[in-house]
């Protein structure tokens, strides 16, 4: 299953399931595919935040547990 963010013509973001990229075309060539908010059938596929960048946001390791202090870190004099 692959969730589609579908935007409108008239800006409204929504989104839809499909079981493959297929069934997205021919769903939206049927006429399928509309807006539930205003009822347009001009959708298409809306562009996704990528959700890689907030994995790469982890907090900053805390270097040597138990180590008695740091020297080489960024963190250094921090904690
Ligand atoms: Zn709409």
């Amino acid at each position: 299953m692959i969730l589609y963010t579908l935007r409108c013509s008239h800006d409204h973001h929504f989104e839809e399931w499909f079981s493959n990229s297929a069934e997205y075309d021919s769903k939206k060539e049927a006429g399928e595919l509309k807006c539930p908010e205003c009822g347009d059938v001009q959708v298409a596929k809306a562009i996704m935040a990528p959700k890689v960048a907030k994995a790469a946001a982890a907090p900053a390791p805390a270097c040597m547990p138990g180590g008695g202090g740091c020297g080489g870190c960024a963190f250094a004099g921090q904690h």
